[in-house]
């Protein structure tokens, strides 16, 4: 299969392609056309001329077309699902049940927010009104991860076209083809040539031309830290407003008085998408009076975990997206392991399945201030440390360069906001995990990120606010 790209409404073909490969079995999805700045540049000028007419639509108009594009991913649940998993190998039944459904959901959310929540009552300043508009920024550069690649763009693609703003698209390279089909659904829904483009390729090559291009309004990134610094950089020369959403090294922290049987679920959990989450709470720090009890119950949960085809919807944990992601994951383990981390679960590659299966993996007697407890893995491995008093949870939780999430399991409530209010996190669950509502804000703190998505969080920053002062009350605006 060849995938191209999607400029101003129509397939564009590079003369240079890259594969696409399924980290199921290893076969070439597809040969995928490498964007070159040539077609990057015809890109960002499809979007600067669709946003003459774009921004002059109203709310609701563009409102009924993110509805539309809603419907036709809706539509396509199935066959979105399908590729999906073949792609990046997380698994379908997840994808049909819950990541397929929330992109459909954060069309319409974006769509109908704006509708009905973007606004502020005028107010008075001495006989003068203030009138505050959210105007439309212009051509905004969406740049996404592989761990979920159609949930994550649509995350920002839809508040992006709510705002009236036009939308380049660059997918992960490991993961493109549901943004080609997203394309295809754009078009059924009838969205105007260059509102919507996608260009596919290289980090390094058509990422980092695409955020270096002077005529992005907004630049909005999801993916790892490194690559972050890289587009702050860019989005500094042009001094172009960027949200980061970056990596993490979440905690969950078991207290005593937790409800264990919960904890251990919650635990367990964290190997959901084979660990490639950039939520996961990957630090298990639990309260040394019960460490036993918790492990006793963790490591039987966890080693009835299926590992297999993500097809199959009796698996439980499937393969990791590529063979460089399965090496990264298991020098990190080799390397704690010489440092005399000791193995309580998996410990290396699926040889029994081959391929790019990594074991669910436990690591306990890891180094204080070692890599495994520092450094993103992105795999399905967790340590283990214990805990005596409250403070030494929180400077444990605390103690790593990130700040995304947070997860405590505990049965007393003046604890959970105690601690709550000390962690540093964008997120932080109390006995829940992974609940997540587009009204709130999401995003990173410390390394984990710059700015936050959801509800007007959203809406502040795909747009220019102003504030319009009218001499006299005589005057209403639109
Ligand atoms: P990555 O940073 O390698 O790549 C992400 C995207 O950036 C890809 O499309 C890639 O092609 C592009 N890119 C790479 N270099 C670029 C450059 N110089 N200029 C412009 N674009 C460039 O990340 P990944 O490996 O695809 O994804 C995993 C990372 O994403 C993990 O760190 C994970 O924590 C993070 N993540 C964060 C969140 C969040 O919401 N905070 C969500 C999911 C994933």
């Amino acid at each position: 299969m060849m995938v191209d790209h999607w400029i101003g409404g129509r397939r564009v073909t590079s003369p240079v392609r890259f594969d696409d490969i399924s980290p199921i079995d290893g076969s070439v999805l597809a040969h995928v056309s490498r964007a070159c700045p040539y077609e990057v540049d015809l890109a960002v000028d499809a979007a600067e001329r669709a946003f003459t007419d774009w921004r002059r639509t109203t709310r609701e108009q563009r409102a009924e077309y993110l509805h539309k594009i809603a419907d036709g991913v809706e539509k396509r649940i199935d066959e979105l699902a399908a590729v999906e998993t073949s792609d990046n190998g997380a698994l379908l039944r997840s994808h049909v049940r819950g990541v397929m459904p929330r992109v459909v959901h954060n069309f319409r959310f974006f769509a109908d927010w704006l509708v009905d929540e973007v606004s502020h009552p005028d107010f008075d300043t001495r006989g003068h009104t203030n009138h505050v508009s959210w105007d439309p920024a212009g051509v905004c550069a969406l740049i996404t991860p592989w761990n979920a690649p159609l949930m994550l763009a649509s995350w920002k693609i839809a508040p992006a076209l709510a705002a009236g703003n036009t939308v380049v698209l660059k997918p992960a390279e490991w993961s493109p083809l549901t943004a080609s089909l997203l394309a295809d659904i754009t078009a059924e829904a009838n969205l105007p040539d260059g509102v919507f483009n996608v260009v596919n390729g290289y980090g390094v090559e058509t990422g980092q031309h695409l955020v270096n291009n002077p005529k992005l309004r907004r630049i909005s990134f999801t993916g790892s830290v490194p690559t972050g610094r890289a587009i702050a950089q860019a989005a500094a020369a042009n001094l172009v407003p960027a949200s980061l959403e970056l990596g993490g090294k979440s905690p969950l922290i078991v207290f005593a008085d937790a409800d264990l049987d919960l904890a251990v679920q919650l635990a367990v959990e964290q190997y959901d998408n084979a660990g490639q989450v950039c939520l996961a709470g990957v630090r298990l720090l639990v309260e040394e009076s019960i460490v036993a009890e918790f492990l006793a119950g963790f490591l039987t949960r966890a080693d009835a975990l299926k590992q297999g085809d993500p097809r199959d919807p009796s698996t439980d944990v499937g393969p990791l997206v590529h063979r460089r992601q399965l090496e990264r994951v298991d020098t990190f383990v080799r390397r704690a392991k010489a440092e005399g981390a000791r193995v309580l679960l998996g410990g290396g590659p699926n040889t029994d399945l081959g391929g790019l299966y990594y074991r669910p993996t436990l690591l306990a007697d890891v180094q204080p201030g070692s890599e495994i407890l520092t450094e993103e893995v992105f795999g399905p491995v967790l340590t283990v440390q214990t805990f005596r008093r409250e403070e030494d949870a929180v400077t444990m939780a605390n103690g790593t360069r990130f700040g995304l999430a947070a997860t405590l399991v505990t049965g007393d409530e003046d604890r959970a906001n105690r601690v709550t209010e000390q962690l540093v996190a964008g997120t932080v669950w109390v006995n829940c995990f992974f609940v997540r509502d587009l009204r709130a804000p999401f995003g990173g703190s410390r390394e984990s990120g710059i700015g936050r998505e959801g509800g007007n969080w959203s809406f502040d920053f795909y747009c220019d606010v102003k504030n319009t002062v009218t001499a006299g009350q005589g005057w209403r605006h639109g």
